[in-house]
């Protein structure tokens, strides 16, 4: 029996959870609470922000908790991420983080986040039950901060990521993109300070999300140069584990036990491997981040659709799943939403 011939679970199969028509199940739920950013970040949005989504469009609290729930209880997803947008713009987010992690299986919960006002509710969050956190740093200088992100915020996102140690939240990761001509010589200096403070670093590299459409193939910071940037300064030998969905290649730093990771999602996709599902703040599914196509859940959960009903529609979303985002094809065309309004 081919791929292709394998005929899609329903409710109440043995192999239910989220299959796609290729082989891969997905057990890895991304949650955007809300498309809002308080940074402009230019690989990202333009400076004048974006037309945000109405609230009245935007999935109340009890209903993403229901989602999730679906998602965790009846679909197999055992790891749920909170992003958006700024996730800490939303008011509820401790009561969101504090009702998922108590449902059963207790998922693994974590924060995509650019950290500001996490100082504030670094410890709320960790006594909700949060387990890990991703802060998004390009840079440890204040003026390139500045240029990249077109606010003078560079001091509490380094707040944040402090508070988020102290209140025990581990590992704190950071996320860092690198931008030709700006911060790609900058890459040594922001390793060395991850590791002073022992916080995991991960370059990713920049992707075709950003709602100018600017992103150009040939100027991007590769993953094999981000390499041969820290190279001189470090030395990266692979880490001896098994990748399996994780999207960074890990390299150990000087012998370890530190790592840096380099997510290298254009130049050695890794769709092959993916366990990621998306859920929009207006809750649509998106089966990829790159995908063209949403269900909507919030259609169904608003019109009175049962548990079941929606869980089969997630599924159905699920399995149409390509087996590639097609960054390279030459009709490749970049999705309507941008990355703020998906979720990254
Ligand atoms: N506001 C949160 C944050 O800053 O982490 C969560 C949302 S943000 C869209 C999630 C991550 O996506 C950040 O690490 C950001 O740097 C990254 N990102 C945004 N646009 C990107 C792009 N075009 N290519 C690669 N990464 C991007």
């Amino acid at each position: 029996m081919t791929a292709d011939t394998v005929v899609q679970p329903r409710t109440g199969d043995a192999r239910a959870g989220l299959p796609d028509r290729h082989g891969r199940v997905a057990t890895d739920l991304r949650v955007s609470l809300t498309d809002r950013c308080n940074l402009r970040c230019q690989y990202c949005m333009p400076a004048e922000g974006l037309d945000w989504m109405p609230t009245e469009e935007t999935l109340t609290d009890d209903e993403v908790v229901r989602l999730v729930t679906i998602g965790v209880e009846r679909l197999g997803i055992t790891d749920v991420r909170f992003t958006g947008g700024e996730p800490l713009l939303r008011r509820g987010l401790t009561g969101i983080v504090a009702a998922t992690k108590a449902l059963s299986p207790s998922p693994t919960v974590s924060l995509t986040s650019n950290g500001l006002g996490l100082k504030h509710t670094a410890q709320a969050l960790a006594d909700a039950g949060l387990d890990r956190v991703n802060i998004s740093l390009d840079t440890i200088r204040p003026d390139t901060f500045e240029q990249i992100t077109r606010r003078n915020r560079h001091a509490d996102v380094v707040a944040g990521l402090e508070a988020a140690q102290a209140a025990g939240i581990a590992p704190v990761k950071v996320n860092a993109v690198l931008l030709r001509g700006i911060n790609d010589d900058q890459a040594p200096e922001l390793l060395a300070w991850c590791l002073e403070r022992g916080y995991r670093l991960r370059f990713i590299e920049q992707m075709p999300l950003d709602a100018q459409h600017g992103w150009d193939r040939g100027s991007m910071v590769t993953a094999d140069e981000i390499f041969e940037k820290l190279a001189p300064y470090v030395e990266l030998s692979p880490a001896d584990r098994d990748r399996g969905s994780a999207p960074a290649e890990e390299f150990l730093v000087d012998g370890g036990p530190a790592t840096v990771g380099i997510i290298a999602s254009v130049t050695r996709p890794f769709c092959g491997d993916c366990d990621r599902v998306r859920l929009t703040a207006d809750g649509q599914v998106r089966n990829c981040l790159f995908a063209r196509e949403e269900s909507d859940l919030r259609a169904a959960l608003r019109g009175g659709a049962s548990d079941d009903e929606i869980a089969d529609r997630w599924r159905a979303a699920m399995w149409s799943k390509l087996p590639g985002h097609g960054i390279d094809d030459v009709g490749f065309l970049q999705p309507s939403r941008p990355m703020s309004a998906i979720g990254g």
